[in-house]
């Protein structure tokens, strides 16, 4: 079998109703893996019609990172749902709420924290431990951090979700080291300016992005899908502990 397929594994994707998280489940399905979904809100149509499009398994459960309750429940029905099999995890859901550092209260910032990174540790904790139970061979978690871990968001107000997406960035290697006893994989994904409903409200940022990406434009969701593709796949199995920076070289220019 080719070293890129996913062939007969499992996968569970956070925030995968629309934009990247969407994408990524896609991508992976395409790959063969069957998928199943956790977010706050319904997935538009595309989602459902993964399992016809590539003949695979999805499914999707209502569930709030940013709760544990929420979370454990959602790891629970679909463990019941998936007979335990779990081989690959990508904790994506993520908010970004445009906010000025001088006005941000401990409320919102609490808010943000409880989706982009409590969430992202604890759904990778969750998934790791169902992992090992099950006695999963070549796990892989695949964190979604950012290129704001690594830059300012131009003409954005971003200090706490770049805050956030530097956790993310920085918990990876740290988890990865953990996992490797366990045979489990943990890199970050770092995408870069990507089209979704996360970026819809700025469409003049959107525009004047473009000109401080090296390839002049800004992605659509399945130009990262590859990415997690591979870092999923057995041929990224000399990989952990990394990040790869999907964005257009806007963080080399
Ligand atoms: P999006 O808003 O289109 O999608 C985010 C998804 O996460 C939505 O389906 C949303 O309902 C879900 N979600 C939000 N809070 C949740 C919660 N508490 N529990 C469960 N699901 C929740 O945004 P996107 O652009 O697709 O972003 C996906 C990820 O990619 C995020 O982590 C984001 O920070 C990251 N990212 C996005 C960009 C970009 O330019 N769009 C760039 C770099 C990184």
């Amino acid at each position: 079998m080719s070293q890129f397929s996913l062939k007969g594994r499992t996968a569970l994707v956070t925030g995968g109703a629309r934009g990247c998280g969407l994408a990524f489940a896609q991508g992976l399905a395409e790959a063969g893996a069957d998928v199943a979904i956790f977010d706050v809100v319904d997935p538009v149509a595309a989602f459902f019609e993964i399992e016809e499009l590539y003949g695979v398994k999805t499914k999707y459960y209502k569930v709030d990172v940013s709760s544990i309750e929420s979370l454990k429940a959602g790891f629970k029905a679909f463990e019941a749902d998936f007979g335990g099999k779990l081989d690959i995890c990508v904790p994506c859901a993520g908010i970004n709420k445009n906010l000025a550092f001088l006005d941000t209260s401990f409320e919102q910032h609490s808010q943000l924290l409880g989706v982009n990174v409590l969430g992202v540790y604890h759904t990778a904790q969750l998934a790791a431990q169902q992992m090992i139970k099950n006695g999963t061979k070549c796990g892989s978690i695949i964190l979604v951090a950012s290129i704001a871990s690594w830059m300012a968001i131009r003409s954005q107000k971003s200090s706490a979700y770049c805050g956030s997406k530097g956790a993310v960035r920085a918990m990876c290697p740290a988890i990865a080291a953990e996992l490797v006893p366990h045979d489990i994989r943990v890199n970050t994904i770092s995408p870069g300016y990507v089209r979704t409903e996360m970026t819809a409200p700025f469409p003049h940022l959107l525009e004047s992005w473009k000109d401080e990406i090296m390839n002049r434009r800004v992605a659509e969701p399945n130009d990262i899908k590859g990415a997690c593709v591979f870092l999923a796949s057995d041929a990224s199995s000399y990989m952990t502990g990394q990040d790869v920076l999907v964005d257009g070289g806007v963080t080399k220019w």
